[in-house]
């Protein structure tokens, strides 16, 4: 038995042969043509071919993985009618006098690589794109074909990386998971996995070798693992995995589309937590109504020093575009206390809880705060944003934060960006003092999020980190939730309306509570949303 590590990017089990994707091998040559309008009407006519191509599998992903995942194929029939992209394959050809494969190929690796040196993320992510689309393209005009093996047997798909449009192009009722030696688990592909449900596992390198095509394998979607020619004892380990996993996620698959209704019918939202752009596949998967909290300090904590204003832009609006209109809300950073990070250059602190976090971070070094709300407000013109405020202590925070806004959307309007101005913006009510004027902060904004661990945590004087106090650590204990009560009642007295972000809005024993102080939105992590739905379904 071969055991090869990867990461996780979808979980659950699968239990099949390996299949390697098969890809022909094309041999781009540069050959001299003549007429060279005859060549370009070649290469317009490949163009058009692969545009209806592209239309064809939008509609089987929207249809296989919803809008927001079947955007891509829409990007890339975008990408093959850019200007600027046809008239270098066109100059190429004219100038050179040279065949369309050739001005197609090299086209796609000048892209490709103007792409990759960017400094932006995402833009990165985009030379993929670029050669995917040329592929398409050079394929078309080479006559290739190309795809999974031809066997009627589902297998585990092997490969070293795959295109989004390989992976939604895949006989979904063959392909009984996906192992790759290369890929990112922000890409399309990582996503398109999640949303389809299949067990997948990436990075596993090069012990992935296509000579190990055919063996019977199995794949740990839950640990990231590869096992290859697997021994009894692990097979039968999986296998009984294998079907308990089975069995919770056909009970709860049944709940997909279905309304978070009370038996008297009583409705609230459910949105999912997430810390990075890779988490919302699985906030789709799991059928949230949205995303409640953004953990938007993620972003800082996975850099080496402030993440710039475009890198944060395109994370945002990527969420945004993904969610297609369902609301985001982003909470503006959260550093200090546990989440510690060296280029804040923060000072150590004797009770760092109750220290320099947070908005207090934000409104003492505006040009951090600034930064993260021009990418926020400018995001927002993407999609449905909301931003809300961490920590929030007293009306005159809120106010402060208001100014900064007005300054940010003059800047912006003076550089002739485009942002949306009227974003909902909402506080956290976490802290006692957020909960005691909680009326006079409704005044103030659109919304309330409870963060019912630091609520907890400061309401009970409990350090959350420390666990030595496990035990008395109780988020049941009556103050928070009549602290939880007064913020509900005061949000709906001014019209306002009121979630709850912390984890015990997943607490299933506390959601018929909840549903009693008349709470709009709880938000939990995805795989919570439906064993959430199911509960509020059994309510009466
Ligand atoms: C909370 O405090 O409940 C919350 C949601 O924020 P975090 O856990 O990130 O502090
Ligand atoms: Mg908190």
């Amino acid at each position: 038995m071969i055991t090869i590590t990867g990461k996780s990017v979808f979980g659950g089990v699968s239990i099949g042969k390996l299949s390697f994707y098969k890809r022909n091998q094309k041999v781009i040559k540069r050959t001299h043509v003549d007429d060279v309008k005859a060549e370009c009407t070649r290469f317009q006519g490949a163009k058009a071919s692969a545009i209806e191509q592209l239309k064809g599998l939008y509609d089987k992903a929207l249809e296989d993985v919803g809008e927001a995942n079947a955007m891509i194929f829409e990007i890339h029939q975008m990408m093959l009618e850019d200007l600027d992209y046809i008239e270098s394959i066109e100059n190429i050809i004219c100038a050179q006098e040279v065949n369309a494969e050739f001005a197609v190929a090299t086209t796609a690796d000048n892209f490709a690589q103007m792409f990759s040196s960017m400094d932006d993320a995402y833009m990165q992510g985009r030379a993929a794109d670029v050669k995917d689309v040329s592929e398409r393209v050079l394929n078309i005009l080479c006559g290739v074909d190309e795809g999974m093996n031809q066997t009627d047997e589902p297998c585990i798909i092997a490969s070293d990386d795959l295109a989004p449009s390989e992976t939604v192009q895949l006989d979904k009722s063959k392909v009984l998971g996906f192992a790759t030696m290369y890929g990112s688990s922000n890409s399309h592909t990582a996503i398109l996995a999640r949303t389809m449900n299949i067990p997948a596992v990436i990075g596993l390198g090069e012990e992935l070798r296509p000579q190990l095509d055919g063996q019977m394998a199995v794949i740990d979607g839950f640990t990231g693992k590869l096992y290859i020619d697997p021994d009894e004892a692990t097979l039968a380990e999986m296998q009984e995995k294998r079907a308990k996993d089975l069995a919770q996620k056909a009970l709860l698959e049944e709940l997909k589309g279905k309304e978070n209704v009370t038996k008297s019918g009583q409705k609230i939202n459910i949105y999912a937590n997430i810390g990075n752009v890779s988490d919302v596949g699985a906030v789709l998967k799991n059928d949230a109504g949205g995303i409640g909290l953004f953990r938007s300090e993620f972003l800082y904590l996975e850099n080496d020093t402030f993440p710039t204003e475009e890198q944060q832009f395109a994370v945002y609006k990527q969420v945004a575009e993904n969610m297609a209109g369902k609301k985001v809300i982003i909470r503006t950073l959260d550093i200090g206390a546990d989440k510690q990070v060296d280029y804040f250059g923060l000072d150590k602190e004797e009770n760092p809880a109750l220290g320099y976090r947070a908005i207090r971070i934000c409104l003492t070094r505006t040009e951090i705060f600034k930064t993260q709300l021009r990418a926020l407000y400018r995001a927002a013109v993407f999609g449905n944003i909301s931003i809300m405020f961490p920590m929030i202590i007293s009306v005159k925070e809120i106010q402060r934060i208001k100014e900064i806004i007005g300054e940010v959307q003059d800047e912006l309007k003076a550089q002739g960006i485009p942002f949306k101005e009227n974003v909902e913006t909402g506080v956290m009510i976490e802290t006692p003092a957020s909960v005691m004027i909680s009326r006079d902060l409704a005044r103030e904004v659109d919304f309330f999020s409870v963060g019912t661990n630091d609520l907890t945590q400061y309401t009970l004087a409990i350090d959350r980190q420390n666990s030595k106090l496990d035990e008395f650590y109780d988020p049941h204990h009556p103050a928070v939730l009549s602290m939880i009560r007064m913020a509900a009642e005061n949000a709906h007295a001014e019209g306002k309306w009121i979630g709850i972000c912390g984890e015990l809005g997943a607490d299933l024993e506390l959601t018929e509570e909840f549903l009693k102080m008349g709470l709009d939105e709880l938000s939990v992590s995805p795989s919570m949303i439906l064993p959430l739905r199911k509960r509020i379904r059994e309510c009466e």
